[in-house]
């Protein structure tokens, strides 16, 4: 028999986004039951109401001494109950159900109910890095440009998943122009013309869409990454490159790596946090924190 003495029993708070991506997510209080380790972890489920409501539940938890927070949707839920417990003990864990995945998809994280709660079963840590632009915290990938407009044109639209992103992005390309941007990162200055800049804490922004290939999560750096505009024909032709992770090899994606970026534009009013849009300033900051965030891994 164990002695409850040596084995804790230790809090877990899941966090329930119940809009995210498609599908039900009713039934994520009974299939928590059926698979976590009981002997293990005393949980409690909490469904989200309102935006920024998940970084105010995780906050709580951390507060009360949670040891894990579990975060059931998307990048923006991710991202809120990052908010909440980043430079915390506590842990983040992740139950994706999102349209893209993209922090969970670099941590190799199972996309299956039943398997991502074996991983938080395990309880394997790993301390990773975090962002934040102008104080406003990211932990996957923000930018600024196209992907913001099109992030800012999705949450407008009233359908979610792939599809309806897919064709939102296709319509708008054509009509965007490329803004004019100064960067600069870690005291080097670059002029660039782009179609988006990214900021990369992962490699990807979800659905494996791989920008910045050589990312890792623990290296104190943000990759930069400058996209240049193609022509509408080529992206049929290079956009495989975005999935097998070798876009990096074409003339029109750029990677700079730095710990503090300064980033100057003459127009345009989105930013995107993690997929999420915002409206910022025309001169922003965007600097990573390192191993400020504890995250449960496979
Ligand atoms: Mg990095």
């Amino acid at each position: 028999m164990k002695d409850p003495s040596t084995h804790p029993v230790k809090k877990i708070v899941f966090i329930v986004n119940p809009i995210s991506g498609s599908g039900k997510k009713s039934d994520i209080a009974k299939v928590i039951g059926r698979y976590l380790d009981a002997s293990r972890y005393s949980s409690s489920v909490f469904f989200t109401e309102t935006r920024g409501h998940a970084t105010r539940l995780a906050r709580d938890a951390a507060e009360a001494g949670a040891n894990v927070v579990v975060a059931v949707g998307g990048d923006g839920t991710v991202n809120e109950v990052g908010k909440g417990i980043v430079g915390t003990e506590t842990a983040i864990a992740i139950i994706p159900t999102g349209s893209g995945n993209g922090l969970a998809r670099h941590l190799r994280l199972p996309l299956n109910y039943r398997r991502a709660i074996g991983i938080i079963n395990r309880g394997k840590r790993e301390t990773i890095d975090t962002a934040t632009m102008n104080g406003a915290f990211f932990v996957n990938v923000a930018g600024v440009g196209f992907d913001a407009h099109v992030a800012r044109k999705f949450e407008k639209a009233e359908k979610r998943g792939f599809l309806s992103y897919f064709s939102i992005s296709t319509s708008a390309y054509n009509r965007y122009k490329p803004k004019k941007y100064t960067l600069i990162i870690d005291g080097i200055t670059y002029k660039r013309r782009a179609l988006m800049i990214s900021f990369a804490n992962s490699s990807q922004f979800g659905n494996n869409t791989t920008i910045a290939p050589k990312a890792t999560l623990n290296d104190g750096l943000i990759d930069v990454c400058i996209l240049k505009k193609l022509p509408f024909w080529k992206i049929t032709l290079l956009s495989p490159l975005v999935f097998t992770k070798q876009f990096d090899k074409t003339p029109y994606l750029e990677i700079i790596q730095g710990r503090e970026v300064i980033v100057k534009r003459k127009k345009g009013r989105y930013i995107h946090l993690d997929g999420d849009p915002q409206e910022e300033g025309k001169t922003f900051a965007v600097i990573v924190h390192p191993l400020s965030l504890q995250v449960i891994v496979p």
